[in-house]
């Protein structure tokens, strides 16, 4: 970074910069800040007041706005070759930027990446279709590939998956195994934790009820969520390794990850948007769309999840995002157990932020910094080169109109799968431009990037937790 650092600072010396982008309130790790910055080959060069910005190419007027990092979804299925009819690299990055999003970690539905000719295929997949940068998870881990950890995460690919339950349920033997290898070489591994004996016990109470979709979160009751969220923190306390519990969405779950950071563990935790916005009484309603995993839960334990967020005991905001065609969705409603878990998200999570979070005094800009760019940025090792406005790190932001009113539609989504659980909503607080390493991405409305234009990330070790 220093040599980089260094020559940027000669050519800054020399000469105007490539773009300026000046009246803005600058969302810094110190707090809001009036002014702009300069950007020199897709870095920040200078963060200064309007007064001392230096000439430039291309200067934009930011008229007041807020500036701050893109954000780092640090979960979303993009792209996974056996199901392109879902979302692609392409569609699904576009998606991205027109939601301030500037790298995410694309996780699979199916298909493992877990060995290192998978890896190289991926990232020239990425590079080839992806309009801004991305990284990406291993997959699922299993009995036989766990042993490839070390060299994955030499490989820059240092994300791992295991479910507690179907469909990719492991045993806890390899929750261990898992563990042991990443306190060793680095890494993090991200548990979906929900207890299959719950959910077989409490779905089979089911019988007649499968016409109704808030039966999808009655046959996954909190409980189940408790017990294996608590189950992997001992693990890990046990290992050593960074634990990463995917999706929080119950009060008793905060309460695990919580207890377990007061332990000393190491273990860090996300939500998703629609955990944040929707709730289980407004599943009948939405149909068969509101189906994912875990579930949508009671009105308590969405507010539960708005004040862990407050207080730091969530990390990070992640998508989840996982679309699907229309018909795959339709096809339960009249059976909720015909329907594919999963919703869209990575164009929506700043939009909800702001207009549930900022616009109703849940959540601080210093909080949305950390949540949404600065923490997935340490956990998942791309800090600070992503996740911070900071001189030398990639010059990766997003303007946003905190007052500005918009009508969520279909039409407006950038996603393959042409419809959004979001329809109707009128929200406030737009992510009007998103810039990847200084070029523009995304500008009111359209994105204005070609695919090819991402760059494949390599997370480093990071320092992981987050200080919040
Ligand atoms: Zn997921």
């Amino acid at each position: 970074m220093s040599s980089t650092l260094t020559s940027t600072f000669r050519k800054q010396t020399r000469g105007p910069v490539d773009l300026v982008v000046k009246n803005a309130k600058l969302l810094l790790e110190s707090g809001i800040v009036r002014g702009g910055i300069g950007v020199i080959d897709g870095m920040i060069a200078v963060i200064a007041g309007d007064e001392h910005l230096p000439e430039a190419g291309t200067v934009i007027d930011a008229d007041g706005n807020i500036l701050m990092p893109g954000l780092i979804d640090a979960h979303a299925h993009i792209h996974d070759p056996t199901m392109l009819e879902h979302e692609t690299f392409t569609t699904g990055s576009k998606a991205a930027v027109a939601g301030g999003v500037t790298t995410f970690v694309d996780m699979p539905l199916t298909n493992q990446v877990d060995t290192i000719k998978a890896v190289e295929d991926k990232i020239a997949q990425g590079e080839e279709m992806s309009v801004t940068d991305f990284t990406f998870y291993a997959g699922m881990m299993n009995t036989e590939n766990q042993v490839a950890i070390p060299l994955l995460v030499e490989k820059g690919v240092a994300a791992f998956k295991a479910f507690t339950c179907e469909p990719y349920q492991t045993n806890s033997g390899v929750i261990v195994k898992c563990l042991s290898a990443i306190s060793e070489v680095g890494g993090l591994l991200t548990v979906h934790a929900e207890d299959q004996g719950i959910l077989d016990e409490f779905g089979s109470e089911m019988e007649d009820e499968w016409d109704a979709p808030i039966s999808h979160s009655l046959a996954r009751p909190n409980i189940a969520e408790q017990l294996a969220i608590r189950q992997s923190i001992d693990i890990a306390a046990q290992t050593g390794g960074h634990l990463h519990i995917a999706h929080v969405t119950t009060r008793e779950g905060v309460q695990e990850v919580e207890k377990g950071k007061l332990r000393g563990v190491m273990v860090t935790t996300e939500v998703c948007p629609h955990h944040l916005v929707f709730c289980r009484d407004e599943m009948n309603r939405l149909g068969s769309k509101s189906k994912m995993n875990p579930p949508l839960r009671a009105r308590e334990d969405r507010a539960a999840l708005w004040s862990a967020l407050l207080r730091g005991a969530i990390d990070t905001v992640v998508s989840d995002h996982a679309p699907c065609p229309i018909e795959k969705k339709e096809a339960g409603s009249e059976d909720i157990r015909e329907a594919w878990s999963g919703v869209d998200g990575v164009q929506m999570i700043l939009r909800v932020l702001l207009s549930e979070g900022i616009n109703k005094a849940r959540l601080s800009y210093s909080k949305l910094l950390r949540v949404c760019s600065r923490n997935p940025a340490r956990i998942f090792g791309l800090y600070p080169k992503k996740g911070v406005l900071r001189i030398g790190a990639d010059a990766d932001f997003v303007i946003i109109d905190q007052n500005k009113e918009e009508k969520i539609t279909a039409d407006m989504m950038e996603s393959k799968c042409g419809w959004t659980l979001y329809e109707g909503m009128t929200m406030k607080g737009v992510p009007v431009m998103t810039f990847v390493r200084g070029t523009q991405a995304f500008n009111e409305g359209k994105v204005t990037v070609k695919p090819g234009y991402g760059n494949f990330q390599a997370m480093g070790s990071g320092d992981r937790l987050t200080g919040d």
